[in-house]
This record gives structure tokens, C-alpha cells and sequence, in this order.
């Protein structure tokens, strides 16, 4: 069954797995002063460094959330929050994930100012675009590194050398990109960077946010004193163990994965637009996530395409599952200048760690007559 939908959900290594088995069983809370709890303690300390090795940052500079939205929350409200007497504009971009977006939504409805910087149409954010907008007033950027919907990798470094000149502050959602191409928050020059335990083969529920020594913020969950006073309640001590033992993983592995999946990628990408005709790429050809297949195919509805994928057992989306539950086309697409007929006739394939090349010889042998099927029941086709 050639599951491509990495993007939405990865399947847990079983090396992780089996790191995170006797943490699911033993009660230790790593608050407590006992020797089970300093066990459990010990156990979050060695993840946290395996985390931090993994982007070059300090064990003390990375705390562990609930996943990469909360982490998004955090950076961005706490933050603004934080600093408001600094100023109270942000910048970001139009293909955020929505877990950005609807945060800055938020602000903006109470008293912040925030921009949206567009992308040309292969998803690139300019970096002067980025420094033209930054004011006087302009306290925090947020740009993502990569995108999992249309695969396009930013110019994160420029970015962030243009973000500190200019004494504002750096935040980059490395979701998409950590674990596939190199995340390196000095390289970036970056002060706030939301990361995710599952996009790395690690539990679902778990993730993290690498915060600069120096760079303060204020909690929003508050509680107890756990994670440095900056995420109460107690933490989920197997979770963060497995987070710790892919980003181990993660960091021995990456660049092999990420040669031999960009093979199979451009192999797929490659297929699909010589073999369906009036098929097309969304995202950069180049600048892109070794994993990431985002196709369109005018005539017909993605959601189509998934229905009879499915039924030969072809896992893929139409683009990200956190925003599948509208019908709204994808904000991302959009910002592309795509139509809404053009948005609606995406599908995002995404490969992982146990993609092999025969799931792609699989696609390419079944989708192009599942793509042929569906425009012949379509209106606005007309073969010629
Ligand atoms: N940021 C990006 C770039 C994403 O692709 C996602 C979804 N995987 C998120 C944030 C949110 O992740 P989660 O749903 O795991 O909180």
C-alpha cells in the first residue's frame, strides 16, 4: 500500500517506539524529588539535548510543547505579548500554516498590527519584500522554512540576517523542514523555532520550540514551573523520550533519506507531467522539499483523485489535513495566484522513510488513467 501522505502523518520508527515503551509504563513525574522521578527527569534531559543536537542549539534553549500549533501559539503570542512595549507589529507571509495564521488573526483583534507579505507564484517570499516591511514598531518575524503543502524552501538565511539587522525579532516554523533538509538556528540566525516530534518519525502530540538564550517570552499555559516557567503541567515524559530518540535518528540520517527520497520525487514529478496532459507543479521545481510531489490537473477536483487513489490504495492529500474540513481552496494555493478551479485540482503526495520506488512506479502506473477517467465525466472537458 503506498501510503504518500507523510506530510499529514508520519508512521512512528520502531526504534522510537522501543526507546518510549518503558516510559509509558513507569510513574515517574520529573517534578518529583524521588529517585523515580529523577529518573523520569534524566530521561526529558537527554531528549532535550538529542533536540537540540539536532539544530545546533543548546539543551537550555529548547522546551517541549504538545506539538508544533502550540508551539506556533507560543512563539508568536507569547512573544508579541511579551514585548509589546517594544511595538506591536508583526510580519509574516500568506502561505503560513493556518496554525499561524489564525494566530495572528487573534493579535490583530487585540491591538496588533500584522502584515501578510506575498509570494510570487512559486511560493517565494522576497527578502526584500520582508525588509521593506519591517518598521520601527515591527517587533517579530514569522516565516516557515518550508512548506508541507507545496514543497517551496524559503530563503531562510537571508531572511533572518535582513530580520536582525533591522533588531527584530526571528521566528521560523522548521515543521516541514526539520529532519529533510539541514535546520541549523545559528545559520539561520534565528530566535524562535517551532518543531515537531511526528514530522520526524516521532509520537504524534509532541513537539518543541527552540527559544535564543536572551529571548523572552511569556507563557500561555500557565501552571507549575515546568519547562523553565514557560509551559506548566507535567510533561509527557514517553513523548518527549521518542522526540528525543528520532531527532537521534534524524540527525545520523537525513542527508542519506534525503537524497534517495528527492531521487524517487523527481522521478514521480517527472512521470506524472509527461504522462497526464494539462498537469502542472505547485511550488518551486528546485528549491524544494525532497519529499514533496504537489501536482494539479485541470479538469477535475482533487478530492476525486484521492476517492480513486484510495481505492487502489493510494494515500494523498489534496493538501494540508488541517484544513481539509473546509471548502474553502487552500489559502496557500491561493496566494500562489492559482483560480479556484486550478486550487481545487491539486494533489500533494508526500514521501517518507519507507516510500520505495516501487510505490512510485505503482502511482505512475495508476493515476494517469484515474485522472483520464475523471475528466471524461467532466463538463469542462473536451479531449482534443
Ligand atoms: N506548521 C506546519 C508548516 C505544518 O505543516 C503543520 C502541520 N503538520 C503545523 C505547523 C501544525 O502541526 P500540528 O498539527 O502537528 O500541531
Amino acid at each position: 500500500m503506498p501510503y504518500m501522505d507523510y506530510a499529514a502523518g508520519c508512521p512512528i520508527d520502531e526504534r522510537v517506539v522501543e526507546a518510549m515503551v518503558p516510559y509509558f509504563k513507569e510513574p515517574g513525574n520529573p517534578s518529583s524529588v524521588h529517585s523515580v522521578g529523577l529518573k523520569a527527569r534524566n530521561a526529558v534531559e537527554e531528549a532535550r539535548q538529542k533536540v537540540a543536537e539536532l539544530i545546533n542549539a543548546n539543551a537550555d534553549e529548547v522546551i517541549f510543547t504538545s506539538g508544533a500549533t502550540e508551539s506556533n501559539n507560543l512563539a508568536i503570542i507569547g512573544y508579541a505579548m511579551r514585548n509589546a512595549s517594544k511595538g506591536k507589529h508583526i510580519v509574516t507571509t500568506a502561505i503560513e500554516h493556518i496554525s499561524i495564521i489564525n494566530v495572528c488573526k487573534y493579535l490583530q483583534k487585540n491591538g496588533f498590527e500584522v502584515t501578510y507579505i506575498p509570494v510570487d507564484r512559486y511560493g517565494i517570499v522576497s527578502v526584500d519584500s520582508i525588509e521593506e516591511a519591517i518598521r520601527d514598531d515591527t517587533i517579530l518575524v514569522s516565516v516557515q522554512h518550508a512548506s508541507s503543502e507545496i514543497g517551496t524552501i524559503q530563503e531562510i538565511e537571508r531572511i533572518g540576517e535582513v530580520v536582525k539587522s533591522k533588531n527584530a525579532a526571528f521566528h521560523v516554523d522548521a515543521t516541514a523542514s526539520l529532519g529533510k533538509i539541514e535546520v541549523d538556528v545559528e545559520k539561520m540566525n534565528a530566535d524562535l523555532v517551532t518543531l515537531s516530534s511526528n514530522d520526524i518519525y516521532g509520537p504524534r502530540g509532541v513537539g518543541g520550540l527552540y527559544i535564543r538564550k536572551g529571548v523572552k517570552i511569556q507563557p500561555i499555559m500557565l501552571g507549575g514551573g515546568q519547562e523553565f516557567g514557560l509551559r506548566g503541567g507535567t510533561e509527557n515524559v514517553a513523548g518527549i523520550v521518542g522526540f528525543g530518540k528520532a531527532a537521534e535518528i534524524a540527525k545520523q540520517e537525513w542527508r542519506s533519506e534525503a537524497e534517495r527520497l528527492a531521487k524517487m520525487r523527481d522521478k514521480m514529478i517527472d512521470g506524472i507531467l509527461k504522462a497526464v496532459e494539462e498537469s502542472y507543479l505547485n511550488g518551486h521545481p528546485e528549491k524544494r522539499l525532497p519529499n514533496n510531489i504537489a501536482v494539479r490537473f485541470n479538469y477535475v477536483e482533487g478530492e476525486s483523485i484521492l476517492l480513486s487513489l484510495d481505492m487502489e490504495d493510494i494515500q494523498a492529500s489534496t493538501g494540508s489535513a488541517c484544513t481539509s474540513k473546509t471548502l474553502q481552496p487552500s489559502h496557500v494555493l491561493m496566494a500562489l495566484g492559482l483560480k479556484h478551479e486550478e486550487a481545487h485540482g491539486s494533489v500533494l503526495f508526500t514521501l517518507g522513510r519507507y516510500s520505495k520506488e516501487e510505490d512510485v512506479d505503482y502511482v505512475l502506473e495508476k493515476l494517469p488513467g484515474i485522472v483520464e477517467r475523471l475528466r471524461m465525466m467532466s463538463p469542462l472537458y473536451r479531449r482534443r
